[in-house]
């Protein structure tokens, strides 16, 4: 690991001392490895001021070169901000323990609550009910039962009420079946809004979960940390678990996730098993994020964003003909960004009526959205890897058909030829220049 952080610091090679002016070069190179781990500019500059007090306040240890002293600050540093490493889940001291389970749609909260019910049973001696809260989708109660039944552990679910009483009510039975940790799987939506906050906070007021736990997913970047904000906010978060680690994610999230949430990471979900749950050391945590600074593309990190230079961006792929799915889920973002399809209708003169039978658009665009988050970055970018039984997966975990998972890849294939078509026919040229 060492050797490694020592390979993308080399400019220090051969240099005895750190002075204010060479280690300034590692503190870009430090700047650069966060900013591309998704880490918010203004930490970045903030740690890197921290490493270099560290670094140079350290200046006279003997026999260590400038290289070893920098990335061991450096370090030092990234595990400080990501501790404390033995941050466990409160357990109750009467009655059973309550962990309830927050996070965006697709973030990985169904998964980590029946991960989360068999370490707590296998490591801990615990005997946990997963309580499915997530009414707004019959799919995501049944897949919760499927889960709990493969690894044996008890689902309670009620049809008919809120997911407060849900919640209430399957407290008291995890009491009465003698279960001393009841775990929430709430419901996500795909993006921030109102009714899921009020939801959540209004479990949170009537269970008193010993823990407020949040899943985000890994992968999303800089999505990841606005939802982190949110529910923030609105809750009193304990842990924070990170999933989808198992990916290309870098991790970044997980510098920024501290500072905002000021509560500690306690898992990584790696991996769509039940038993892909590994508990989260800061050390390691520390070296991936180092390790892979020199490695990712700044470009891809800029891509990600979702401004002007991102459509942009997506247009001239499209242009090009490598158009992706990526660029898809960039697209529909965008104009969901403008608001529910419903409300912009409804402000257009004479179409406030039909914005009345809009509803099911909304609904429609929510469930493709789904489709997307249920895919991997790299399946994202490489449509062509999507065999059956990888569409499966997403239609599993997006709670749909196989059915919507092809007529999406359809869908795509025509956009893109379409696309391919324009611009043999020249128009993209001609469509192009906008702005730049
Ligand atoms: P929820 O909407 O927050 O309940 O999310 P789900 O638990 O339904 O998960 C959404 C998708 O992410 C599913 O396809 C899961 O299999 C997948 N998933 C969840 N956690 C992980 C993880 O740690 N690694 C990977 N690769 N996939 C995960
Ligand atoms: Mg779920």
């Amino acid at each position: 690991l060492t050797e490694r952080l020592t390979g993308s610091f080399g400019f220090f090679k051969g240099k005895k001392e750190l002075t204010e002016t060479n280690i300034e070069e590692g503190l870009k190179a430090v700047r650069q490895a966060l900013l591309e781990a998704d880490v918010h500019f203004k930490l970045a500059k903030e740690f890197a001021e921290r490493v270099k007090d560290r670094a140079l306040g350290e200046k006279r240890l003997q026999g260590v070169d400038a290289s070893d002293q920098f990335v061991h600050a450096v370090h030092a540093e990234l595990v400080e901000l990501m501790g404390p490493e033995d941050a466990t889940l409160e357990m109750a001291k009467v009655g059973p323990t309550i962990i309830l389970m927050a996070g965006l749609q697709g973030a990985g909260k169904t998964t980590t609550c029946a991960k989360l019910a068999k370490h707590l049973r296998e490591r801990h001696g615990k005997r946990p009910m997963l309580v499915a809260a997530d009414v707004k989708r019959p799919a995501a109660v049944e897949q919760l039962r499927v889960l709990g039944k493969a690894i044996g552990i008890p689902v309670f679910h009620e049809e008919g009420v809120t997911p407060p009483v849900v919640c209430e009510r399957g407290v008291a039975a995890a009491k009465a079946q003698g279960c001393d940790v009841v775990i929430l799987d709430t419901a996500g939506r795909l993006h921030i809004d109102d009714a899921l906050m009020d939801e959540v906070a209004e479990i949170a007021r009537v269970t008193s979960p010993h823990n407020q736990v949040l899943v985000v997913d890994a992968m999303t970047g800089q999505d990841a940390i606005e939802s982190a904000k949110a529910f923030h906010a609105r809750l009193t978060l304990t842990g924070v678990i990170l999933t989808k680690m198992d990916g290309d994610a870098r991790g970044g999230a997980a510098v920024s996730l501290k500072e905002i949430t000021g509560a500690p990471i306690l898992f990584l979900g790696a991996g769509e098993k039940v038993d892909d749950l590994d508990p989260f050391i800061a050390d390691r945590m520390a070296g991936r994020i180092l390790g892979m600074g020199d490695v990712v593309g700044l470009v891809e990190t800029a891509s990600q964003r979702i401004d002007e230079d991102e459509a942009q961006a997506a247009y001239e792929k499209m242009i090009m003909g490598s158009f992706t799915l990526e660029d898809m889920l960039g697209m529909l973002r965008m104009v969901r960004k403008m608001g529910p399809m419903k409300k912009v209708l409804g402000m257009m003169p004479g179409m406030g009526n039909a914005a009345k039978d809009l509803d099911i658009d909304d609904k429609q665009m929510n469930r493709l959205e789904a489709l997307f988050t249920s895919m991997t970055r790299r399946e994202r970018l490489e449509p062509e890897i999507l065999d059956m039984s990888r569409r499966r997966r997403i239609a599993r975990g997006s709670g749909q058909e196989l059915g919507a998972v092809n007529e999406l890849l359809k869908r795509f294939k025509d956009m893109r030829k379409m696309m391919k078509q324009l611009n043999k026919m020249g128009l993209g040229s001609m469509m192009g220049g906008k702005g730049k």
